[in-house]
C-alpha cells in the first residue's frame, strides 16, 4: 500500500498516474491544497494569485491539458514607489525615478554580475548597487521575507531577480520601455475556473481519496500512519505536507536537525471584490514602507473585478485585528487609485497560508537535501513545495510528482 499524504496539486498529479495499489489522506473537505478556489459569500475566489508557469515546462501543461485548457496572459507588473506605478522591473526603468536617485543607481550599477557572495544582501548590492538596494529591495524584501537579508542565502530567489546587463540598464535609464521582462513574463491559467480544473484532477481517483483525515503521526519503524480515526500500513509514502510538520509527526524522533530551524513566513492575503476596475495591471510590487501589504494584484478575467493583496506575518498569533485590516486595505487601495471611496468596495475576505514561502536561511543547504535522502531510504518521498521545503511553482510541482512517481512505479 501506497500512502498519499495530501490532495493539492502535487498529491493529485502523483495519484492519477500511480500503478500501485494506495489511499490519498487529505485533513481538508475538499481537494486542491493551495491550487484551487474557495467559496466566501457569493463569491469564488483563490488563495491570491496562482498562475500557471509554463515556460521550458511544454511537458507539463500538455499533461495539464487532460483537465483543462489554458489561455495565455502576457504579464503586466508594476512597482508602486514614489507614489507612483512604474514598470517591472525597477532596475530596468531608471526613468521613472527621481532624476538625482537615477543617475546615483546607474553610477553604481556593476558592470558584470557576481555570483559568490556570502548572503542575500551581498548579493543584492553586489549586483544592483548599494542605492537601489536601499531604495527598492530592501524594504520590500523586509516586508516580504521578515528576516535579516544577512542570513538568507545569496542564491536563494536567484531566477526571479533579474540582473539585466548595464547596457539595457542605461537605455532604461534614458527612457526606454522593457515590456515583458524578468522571470515568466509570460503566464497561463485555465480558461475554466481553477475549482474545475482541480475537479477534474480528483474524478478518476474519487474512491481513494480520503477527506478530513490528517496524518498525525508517522511510525517509520513498524511502517504505519496514523490519522484521528484510523491507521494504515504502508510500503511507501508520498508526503506533500509542510517538511517542518512531517519531522514533528515522525516517530520515534529522527537523528536529522531541529524543524525549529526550517524557517518560513505565513501570508495573509485578502480578496477584495470592487465595483469597478480603475487600474490594469495582474500585480504590483510595494516597497513604500507607509503601505503594509507587499503585492497586490488582480485575479485575470474576473466580473465584478477581484483583487487580492497580500501581507507576510510571521508569528500567526500576531494577525490584526479584522477592522484595523480593513482600514489598512481602505488606505492601500487608495493609495494604488484602485478604489476612490470605501463604497467601491463590494466584499472583502481575509485568509492565512500558515506556511506560505520559505525562507531559505543560511542552515537550508546542510539541513534540507539530508533530510529528505534521510526520509528517501526509509520508503518517504517528500514532494511539492512545502514538501521539499523550496520554493517551487505549481508546473515545478507537478514535474516532480511524476518523476518521483514514475520512478516508484518501477519498483
Ligand atoms: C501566496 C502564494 C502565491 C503563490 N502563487 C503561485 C503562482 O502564481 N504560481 C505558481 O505556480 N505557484 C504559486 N504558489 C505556489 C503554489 O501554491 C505551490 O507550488 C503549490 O500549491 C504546491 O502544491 P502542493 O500540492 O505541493 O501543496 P499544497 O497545495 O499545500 O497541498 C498540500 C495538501 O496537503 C494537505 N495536508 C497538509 N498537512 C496534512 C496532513 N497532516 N494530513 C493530511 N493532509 C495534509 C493540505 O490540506 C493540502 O491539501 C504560491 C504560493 C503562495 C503561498
Amino acid at each position: 500500500m501506497l500512502i498519499i499524504i495530501g490532495a493539492g496539486i502535487s498529491g493529485l498529479t502523483a495519484a492519477n498516474i500511480l500503478n500501485k495499489k494506495f489511499v490519498v489522506l487529505e485533513k481538508n473537505n475538499s481537494c486542491g491544497g493551495l491550487s484551487t478556489q474557495y467559496r466566501s459569500e457569493d463569491f469564488w475566489f483563490d488563495y491570491s494569485g496562482h498562475y500557471f508557469h509554463f515556460k521550458n515546462k511544454a511537458l507539463i501543461k500538455t499533461y495539464l491539458e487532460k483537465y483543462a485548457t489554458f489561455r495565455s496572459y502576457n504579464r503586466k507588473s508594476k512597482t508602486y514607489i514614489f507614489n507612483k506605478y512604474i514598470p517591472f522591473p525597477i532596475q530596468l526603468h531608471l526613468s521613472h525615478l527621481p532624476k538625482n536617485l537615477a543617475r546615483r543607481i546607474l553610477n553604481e550599477f556593476p558592470e558584470t554580475p557576481r555570483t559568490d557572495c556570502p548572503n542575500l544582501e551581498a548579493y543584492l548590492k553586489a549586483n544592483f548597487g548599494e542605492q537601489l538596494f536601499c531604495t527598492f529591495f530592501q524594504p520590500f524584501l523586509d516586508k516580504y521575507y521578515q528576516a535579516n537579508l544577512k542570513e538568507i542565502m545569496a542564491t536563494m530567489d536567484k531566477g526571479s531577480i533579474p540582473v539585466p546587463d548595464k547596457k539595457s540598464v542605461i537605455q532604461g535609464f534614458k527612457g526606454k520601455y522593457f515590456d515583458n521582462q524578468g522571470y515568466n513574463p509570460v503566464f497561463w491559467y485555465p480558461r475554466i475556473p481553477l475549482r474545475l480544473f482541480i475537479e477534474n484532477m480528483t474524478t478518476p481517483i474519487k474512491s481513494h481519496i480520503k477527506l478530513n483525515e490528517e496524518v498525525l503521526k508517522i511510525d517509520w519503524k513498524q511502517k504505519m500512519v496514523f490519522t484521528q480515526t484510523a491507521s494504515y500500513p504502508y510500503e511507501y509514502i508520498i508526503n506533500t505536507m509542510p517538511l517542518n510538520q512531517l519531522l514533528t509527526r515522525m516517530e520515534p524522533g529522527l537523528d536529522l536537525p531541529d524543524p525549529a530551524n526550517l524557517k518560513h513566513v505565513s501570508t495573509l492575503f485578502s480578496n477584495v471584490v470592487l465595483k469597478r476596475q480603475r487600474k490594469r495591471f495582474h500585480w504590483t510590487y510595494i516597497p513604500e514602507k507607509k503601505i503594509p501589504f507587499y503585492r497586490v494584484g488582480f485575479y485575470p478575467s474576473r466580473n465584478p473585478p477581484i483583487c487580492y493583496l497580500e501581507k507576510s506575518i510571521t508569528n500567526t498569533s500576531n494577525i490584526t485585528h479584522s477592522r484595523k485590516l480593513v482600514q489598512e486595505i481602505s488606505f492601500t487601495l487608495k493609495q494604488l487609485q484602485i478604489i476612490r471611496e470605501p463604497d467601491d468596495i463590494l466584499y472583502i475576505d481575509h485568509r492565512m497560508i500558515p506556511v506560505s514561502y520559505i525562507v531559505f536561511n543560511l542552515q537550508w543547504v546542510d539541513i534540507i537535501p539530508p533530510t529528505l535522502k534521510k526520509l528517501k531510504k526509509l520508503g518517504i518521498y517528500s514532494i511539492g513545495r512545502y514538501g521539499t521545503w523550496n520554493y517551487t511553482s505549481m508546473s515545478d510541482d507537478v514535474q516532480m510528482a511524476i518523476n518521483t512517481t514514475n520512478m516508484i512505479n518501477e519498483k
